[in-house]
């Protein structure tokens, strides 16, 4: 059976956060490691295999991060271990064209029909940005509309956000990102075709493109309604701008073919990353052939990227894909399918408001008592919570994203044994959520 005792060591764990902080602007290289959103110390991991990572005081948890989504086939795969160790022997990295390049990029155009050329790039925010260039050159357009909640990397232009949730003009969210860079993106709330309608109508070829993440994750998990992605590429057709769908998070996890597999909507541009690495760092972005064209050195619009390409991460990448057969696809969903149903069962039974979401094989809970839509109703969601949820997860072995804003990411390698612990540490976490006090 499940342990039920809770682990308690979190020492070196504590003592690396202490030193991290020290040299690590909040002990992080990435804000949401640091754990400020559930409170406590993040947990420092020394080795991950399969779906266990192993902390620094030798603590073992169950993970349903998964590096925030590309370890679909669990930790230290041996298929990815054993194509990076020998791309890595063959040299790390010469700054000219690979035959792996093109393989990968073939993989790509395979899975996902309208991609017909792909350039590669080191992260999904690179992938993000130099696609809103591209719209932009190809446009001759400034603007741009995204989503409220919709994360599309960190670039300036994607930053912005709506605060006030009116259809208006974004302003920056982060000191840095100056007023004429999010002058030109108009933040719309997500899942609201009348409102990006209305928005071409005020800004008549002003519009070079709108994107949107294919199906959310990054507000925690909020599907597109009924026809809401044919929607945007029918008005974007219209009023001639082009429609990026981000599938950094959902590509090639959801489906073989991505979101684009569950919802088979034309984008004119796609990005991808997390999933196509491997865990290394590698992303990119595709589509029509006539869009894509314009890139540098075929066309003007620059791009480039002194590891682009590089052929350790093309390795690892082209490795998880290859892996990621039917029987890695209907795992994955088998897998969301019993997390959610573990959670809802558990919420239930503690009395706790809930709505389990999913869009294919992401999940993620909202404290809410009406399915959520934008991100308005989800930061009217009961996020406080989360916090008490998360962690007595954590203390009986389940690593939860430690924030309510996040998808959660299952791997195909969840066992039976996995899901004993899980099924064991629900309970407790939907009592402990039951028990939170508003602050
Ligand atoms: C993670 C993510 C990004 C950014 O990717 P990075 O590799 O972290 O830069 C962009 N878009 C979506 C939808 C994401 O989930």
């Amino acid at each position: 059976m499940a342990p039920s005792t809770p682990r308690s060591s979190t020492q070196k764990s504590a003592e690396l956060f202490a030193r991290a902080n020290g040299i690590i602007p909040g002990g992080v290289n990435s804000p949401v490691r640091a754990f400020a959103a559930v409170g406590g110390t993040p947990r420092f991991i020394a080795k991950a295999s399969g779906y266990t990572l192993t902390d620094a005081d030798g603590n073992d948890l169950v993970d349903l991060v998964c590096s925030w989504g590309p370890m679909i086939l669990g930790h230290a795969h041996p298929a990815v271990v054993e194509a990076v160790q020998k791309a890595a022997v063959g040299g790390l990295s010469f700054g000219a064209p690979t035959e792996a390049e093109i393989v990968l990029a073939e993989e790509i155009a395979r899975r996902v029909k309208p991609v017909e050329r792909v350039r590669l790039v080191n992260s999904g925010t690179e992938a993000t940005m130099s696609a809103i260039r591209l719209a932009r050159g190809f446009t001759g357009r400034a603007k741009i509309i995204k989503f409220a909640g919709c994360y599309h990397g960190h670039s300036d232009a994607l930053l912005a956000q709506a605060g006030s949730g009116l259809a208006t003009f974004g302003l920056p969210t982060s000191p840095g990102v100056t007023g004429a860079s999010a002058a030109d993106t108009i933040v719309l709330p997500y899942n609201d075709l009348a409102a990006v309608e209305a928005a071409f109508a005020a800004n008549p070829d002003e519009i070079a493109c709108v994107i949107t993440e294919a199906a959310p994750g990054n507000m925690g998990v909020v599907p597109p309604g009924p026809g809401f992605n044919a929607g945007l590429r029918a008005i974007t057709a219209k009023n001639g701008a082009l429609f990026i769908s981000d599938e950094v998070m959902t590509g090639f996890r959801v489906s073989a073919a991505g979101y684009y597999g569950v919802d088979p909507v034309d984008a004119d541009i796609f990005t991808f990353g997390k999933v196509m690495s491997g865990g290394l760092p590698a992303a990119a972005f595709g589509g029509r052939a006539e869009v894509m064209a314009r890139l540098a050195p075929q066309g003007p619009v620059y791009q480039a990227g002194t590891l682009s390409g590089n052929p350790v991460a093309v390795a690892a990448g082209l490795a998880t894909l290859r892996a990621a057969d039917a029987d890695v696809y209907a795992a994955l969903d088998r897998n969301a399918a019993l997390l959610g149903k573990l959670m809802g069962e558990s919420l239930e039974a503690a009395g706790v408001s809930h709505q389990v979401q999913f869009a294919g094989n992401m999940v993620s809970v909202f404290f809410a008592d009406a399915p959520v839509t934008d991100y308005a109703s989800a930061q009217a969601s009961e996020t406080w919570r989360f916090p008490a949820y998360f962690h007595a997860l954590l203390d009986h072995g389940v690593y939860a994203p430690p924030s309510a804003y996040e998808s959660w990411f299952v791997s195909a390698a969840l066992d039976d044994r996995a899901f004993e612990i899980i099924a064991a540490a629900m309970p407790l976490a939907a009592r402990a959520a039951a028990a939170a006090v508003k602050p």
